[in-house]
């Protein structure tokens, strides 16, 4: 493998975007990719870590502030024809048919009509639309309108194929069954491409599709690990090997969120400038009481929890935090295991769940211990949003200044240590005890 062609490196680039208020948010930073002939790369990572962008750049439809790509040697300046592109949205064009919107694919390339035919018809066949060519996007299932969405990068030959999220709108079996075929025709090299860039959330997906998964972090995206994934095609879900991969990869995007939270979070003074994810208080609740139920009792896998409650990792990541952060959980080693507080939590009834709650909200997120000591100390007990929102801004972007103040309001609410008008935009201590 050693001497196969260099098809794209990406070195050092970064990518900012201009925030409202005159800052930048700092989307990527020193992100480094090699992608090899006969290779399959993962970008793995949360929503909102920089995935799609970085796409864009690899495609040529936006530009880094920092650093450079090049495609084949030379530097990317602009889509380049040997790079094509599969969204997550079908992106057809629902009045073309099947057969027009694949031939949609090769306008940029000035063929001749028989030839542009020819290679839709090829594309058609290999990726299983035999007979719908005349069909219309409104007459086939979802499956097959992604179908028709890879029909129409593969059939310009591309040198890369660049695959952002495809499978995720498709129900659980649609996606399957696409991505063993797709995995099948690559392995047996029946594919018009020499290389494909991958990106997902989804772990399980990863390993089973990859050579290599690459761990996206997340404010700002960066690169923290390269897997390779050393398992024979076809592989199997249920074997030790792959486990072990899904294992390590939960293992190493949970440890690194657990060094960012803060351990001992001060009492005194606000401490505002840890962002915070929007968990529902009923999502917590559901992970600690399956957690706490058997066959876990109290410690779980985090793989097969996920599993078990259904949950793609921008939702079990979140919540685990939330509960870490509260101090009702613990994640190491992939594993979730509930704190005496989170086995309390779990045995007690609404009321004392709420006690345990409001006490864990107050010792453990200090921003809602200043809202509730800023209300406190107001004759009328009230303060308007601006307020909060001003000091949040001072050390974090809007989006996560509001993020932040709706997870708390949202705790604050189960937990009645205060609680907040939507309308009149204020907080008060009105319903509380
Ligand atoms: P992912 O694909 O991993 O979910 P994205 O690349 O879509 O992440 O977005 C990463 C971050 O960059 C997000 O915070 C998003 O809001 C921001 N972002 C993406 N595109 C733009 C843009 N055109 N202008 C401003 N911010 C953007
Ligand atoms: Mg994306």
């Amino acid at each position: 493998m050693g001497a196969a062609t260099t098809l794209l490196e990406i070195h050092d680039v970064r990518r900012t975007f201009p925030k409202p208020g005159g800052d930048e948010l700092l989307v990527l930073d020193g992100v480094n990719l090699t992608l090899h002939e006969g290779e399959i790369v993962g970008l793995l990572g949360r929503s909102g870590s920089g995935k799609s962008t970085l796409l864009r750049l690899i495609a040529g439809l936006a530009k880094p502030q920092g650093g450079n790509l090049t495609y084949l040697g030379q530097s990317i300046d602009g889509p380049a024809s040997g790079v094509a592109m599969v969204f997550q949205s079908f992106a057809l064009f629902p009045w073309l048919t099947v057969l027009e919107n694949v031939q949609l694919g090769l306008e940029a390339l000035h063929l001749p009509e028989k030839e542009i035919r020819t290679r839709a018809l090829e594309a058609i066949d290999l990726i299983g639309l035999d007979g719908y060519e005349s069909a219309y996007p409104r007459e086939l299932s979802g499956g097959m309108r992604q179908r028709v969405g890879f029909a129409r990068a593969l059939v310009v030959h591309p040198n890369i194929l660049l695959m952002d999220e495809p499978f995720s709108a498709l129900d659980v079996l649609t996606a399957e069954n696409l991505r063993t075929d797709l995995i099948d025709l690559w392995s047996e090299k029946k594919l018009p491409i020499k290389g494909i860039i991958l990106v997902t959330h989804n772990i399980e997906e990863a390993v089973q599709m990859c050579d290599r998964v690459l761990l996206f972090s997340s404010n700002p995206g960066r690169i923290t690990s390269d897997i390779k994934i050393d398992i024979p095609r076809p592989r199997e879900r249920t074997s030790t090997a792959f486990e072990d991969y899904v294992d390590r990869i939960y293992v190493e995007m949970t440890a690194r969120r657990v060094e960012r939270q803060p351990r001992q979070a001060p009492v005194t003074g606000p401490n505002l400038d840890t962002p915070l994810t929007h968990v529902s208080s009923g999502l917590i609740a559901g992970l600690i009481e399956a957690v706490a139920a058997p066959p876990y009792n109290g410690k779980a896998d985090l793989p097969d929890i996920a599993s078990d409650l259904q949950l793609e990792i921008d939702e079990l990541f979140p919540v685990t935090e939330a509960l870490q952060l509260l101090r009702l959980g613990d994640v190491e080693g992939g594993d979730i295991k509930l704190t005496h507080m989170g086995k309390r939590f779990a045995d007690a009834d609404t009321n004392e769940r709420k006690e345990i709650f409001s006490r864990a909200l107050m010792s453990c997120v200090p921003l809602a211990a200043h809202i509730r000591r800023v209300l406190d100390e107001r004759a009328n007990h009230a303060a308007p949003r601006r307020r909060f929102i001003d000091e949040l801004e001072d050390h974090m972007t809007e989006e996560a200044a509001e993020q932040t103040l709706r997870a708390v309001i949202s705790w604050a609410r189960f937990a009645e240590l205060f609680s907040y008008d939507k309308e009149t935009e204020m907080f008060s201590l009105e319903n509380p005890t």
